[in-house]
């Protein structure tokens, strides 16, 4: 018993001992954290946020409350821009507290390429301001926004007008022929099916279902209805692929089904 006491109070000492040993190492590690933060140039640092934006909202935020020179950092006009909005509906059901509304005004004053993306999908789609979206599509698109030139090329389809519709399959079958940006319209295509989801889409202009292959040689037939997401761009015409994105997007339309 008294053994245990004294092996209790030499643990006391003990776990006394490592918790200043620790708590003078962990100060030192912050102090010298702190001063390795301080010697990083503004520049850098608002770039390292802006990347960490771009991936994650929430990572973002937990960096901006982990030290003062973050929290000035993320506030730069750049980080918002490369702001990720994953986390925010794209129609909002429910009001938006003060502070998501204060937060998404300061992305579009900074010209985040994701919001304008965002209201020039909402735009055309539901077919309440059609004559805005390719505006705010632009805006997106000057930020190489992909997802920005594939909804584009979507209108150019839908249009109705030869002429648009032929430079929309020049379009979308020129971002097919790069291996980088097939992948990240993957990610885009189906990022759009998912908001699509969310939103009532009454656009009448994509009840007229455009067919883009002209070609009159049943190469179809000869090698079956193509992947929309094959990696060989020798395979198949451009208008095939193109119509196979049209089927894609019309499946991704649930209330027309
Ligand atoms: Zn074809």
């Amino acid at each position: 018993m008294v053994k245990d006491v004294k092996d209790s109070t030499n643990m006391g000492r003990a776990t006394s001992v490592i918790s200043r040993s620790l708590s003078s190492k962990i100060t030192r590690r912050a102090v010298t954290t702190a001063s390795n933060i301080e010697n990083i140039p503004r520049e850098l640092l608002v770039e390292i946020l802006s990347r960490i934006a771009e991936n994650s909202f929430t990572d973002i935020h937990n960096a901006k409350l982990s030290c003062k020179d973050f929290h000035e950092a993320a506030e730069d006009t750049y980080v918002y821009r490369h702001m990720s909005l994953d986390s925010f509906p794209v129609v909002a059901w429910n009001p938006l507290s003060e502070k998501q509304q204060t937060f998404l005004t300061k992305c579009k004053e900074c010209q985040n390429p994701e919001i304008m993306y965002r209201q020039g999908v909402l735009d055309y789609f539901t077919g309440k301001r059609p004559e805005s979206a390719l505006g705010h599509l632009q805006r997106a698109l000057n930020a190489n926004h992909i997802g920005a030139l594939y909804v584009t090329c979507i209108i150019l389809l839908f249009s109705g007008d030869d002429e648009l519709k032929a430079t929309g399959v020049g379009l979308m079958a020129g971002m097919k022929k790069s291996k980088y940006v097939r992948k990240r319209l993957k990610e885009h295509r189906d990022k759009l099916k998912r908001m699509l989801r969310e939103m009532w889409v009454e656009n009448p202009a994509l009840r007229r279902r455009p067919v883009c292959c002209t070609r009159q040689d049943n190469h179809r037939r000869k090698r079956g209805w193509v992947d929309i997401d094959d990696d060989d761009e020798d395979v198949h015409c451009e208008g095939c692929s193109v119509d196979c994105e049209i089927r894609f997007l019309a499946d991704s339309l649930p209330q027309w089904q």
